[in-house]
């Protein structure tokens, strides 16, 4: 904390990661003889950089712009841009730390990293977007490369703005690469991957259910958040047969006892980009429940009866009084789609009641796994089949399962998934900069 003041959200990230490293030290010592803890923790390099552009009306803004580059251990530094108000140092150290070990837990060649803004896209022209998305690329473009740094997508940041960087960087460099992921299907991007996050959870937790003889089919699921990741987890949990009945986005919570109609939110969020308020106007049998009306301590989407929860918003959406009322509601599966969005206490009670919870590092890495695919296509320069990246994803999910799964049992804490994630993600990374000396 001494080295990085005011991060409160980087230090949560560490501390989750660190407090479960004790066993794997101890049979371990060179890690610390080594000091790897220490260097894990200090990124490789923060780009700061200010981003101007101009609004339609030509009045000038100032925004500022990050990327941290934390771990090229595994491969070129991979991790999504964010577009969101709340974007500073602390929010994106925090998402480039996890994303290390995520990425390691993948099995791909991939190192960690993180960018974003505190550009509100929220009630922007196209033009605008498109003008704000040049100019945080006119900056980006000497700091990033195909098999340098591969930025991605994350709120507030999808397939249109991938397109404007995209040919911003194009126009800069002068050459077509795969510097990014989460590019359009006719210019280098890979089918299933805008799905792959929300799918990826869902295979996630399928493999976590099975292995204890249970599955998604019939299950009533509350998901939180209406943008990329929820959509797709909404998606893939009505093709497996479970009750999806809840979303929510930053205006309130959408409650549809009878079934959330995902056509409809998907025409409210992608082409209206309106608020989840305007799906009474079809279903008036549905509660939206706006956020001056939520429960002091909490959300309420944690607060309606249900079998599974998949929180898939934004970093601590779910408090420890929620998270006591869905242990109390009878909830006893908990997977994690947004980065970090349980609380360390929420997460603490979740662990300790011995309830099926599946980390985001490692239930949410379909994404990242996705774009690795996305880079090898465009690296041999075909493009695969939607069965064909589907069928690599659900392997991919289902090793990532086991090897977080195995873990936990080696140092004897069978079925806690955030302790195995943890360890598995460290060890890969920390042996691997142990071979490459004092980097
Ligand atoms: P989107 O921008 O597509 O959607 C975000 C959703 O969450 C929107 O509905 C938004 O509401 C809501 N939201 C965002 N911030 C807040 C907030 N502070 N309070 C309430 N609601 C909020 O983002 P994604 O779906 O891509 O990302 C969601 C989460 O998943 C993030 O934590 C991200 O880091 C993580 N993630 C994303 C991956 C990806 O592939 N996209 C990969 C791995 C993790 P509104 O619609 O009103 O803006």
């Amino acid at each position: 904390q001494r080295s990085s003041p005011g991060q409160p959200e980087f230090y949560q990230a560490t501390e989750e990661i660190l407090q479960s490293l004790r066993p794997l030290i101890d049979k371990h010592p060179q890690y610390l003889q080594q000091n790897i803890i220490e260097r894990m923790v200090e990124p490789e390099r923060q780009i700061m950089f200010r981003v101007v552009w101009h609004d339609d009306e030509g009045k000038v803004h100032v925004n500022k712009g990050y990327r941290v580059q934390f771990s090229s251990t595994l491969g070129p530094y991979k991790g999504g841009i964010r577009f969101h108000p709340s974007v500073n140092a602390s929010t994106i150290k925090f998402l480039g730390f996890e994303q290390i070990f995520k990425n390691a837990l993948t099995g791909l060649s991939l190192g960690g990293g993180k960018g974003g803004s505190d550009f509100d896209p929220k009630n922007r022209s196209e033009q605008e977007i498109m003008r704000f998305c040049q100019a945080f690329m006119t900056e980006l473009h000497r700091h990033i490369g195909a098999t340098v740094d591969v930025p991605a997508g994350d709120i507030g940041v999808g397939k249109r703005e991938i397109g404007y960087m995209f040919g911003q960087y194009k126009r800069l460099n002068g050459n077509f690469e795969g510097v990014l992921t989460g590019k359009g299907l006719n210019w280098g991007g890979s089918l299933v991957r805008s799905e792959a996050t929300g799918y990826g959870l869902v295979y996630f937790t399928e493999n976590m259910l099975q292995a204890h003889d249970d599955s998604l089919d019939g299950k009533r699921c509350l998901v939180s958040g209406a943008g990329n990741v929820a959509i797709h987890t909404i998606e893939k949990l009505y093709q497996l047969g479970a009750l999806p009945v809840s979303c929510s986005d930053s205006t309130g919570t959408l409650y549809h006892e009878k079934g959330i109609d995902l056509i409809l939110v998907r025409e409210l969020k992608e082409q209206r980009r309106s608020s989840l308020i305007d799906y009474l106007e079809s279903h008036s049998d549905a509660k939206f429940t706006p956020i001056d009306q939520y429960p002091k301590d909490g959300h309420a989407v944690w607060r309606i009866k249900a079998d599974a929860a998949f929180p898939c918003a934004t970093q601590n959406e779910l408090t420890l009084a929620d998270a006591k009322a869905l242990s109390e509601n009878g909830i006893n599966c908990i997977v994690e789609g947004a980065n970090m969005p349980c609380t360390a206490d929420a997460q603490a009670h979740i662990i300790a009641t011995g309830m099926h919870y599946g980390p985001a590092k490692a239930a949410n890495a379909g994404g990242v796994a996705t774009s690795q695919l996305e880079m090898a296509q465009n690296a041999s320069m075909i493009q695969w089949s939607f069965t064909e990246v589907d069928k690599r994803l659900q392997e991919i999910m289902k090793d990532i399962y086991q090897r977080c799964s195995e873990t936990a049992i080696e140092f004897h804490q069978p079925c806690n998934l955030a302790f195995g994630a943890n360890i598995a993600g460290f060890r890969k990374v920390a042996d691997a900069m142990l071979e490459q000396g004092l980097v």
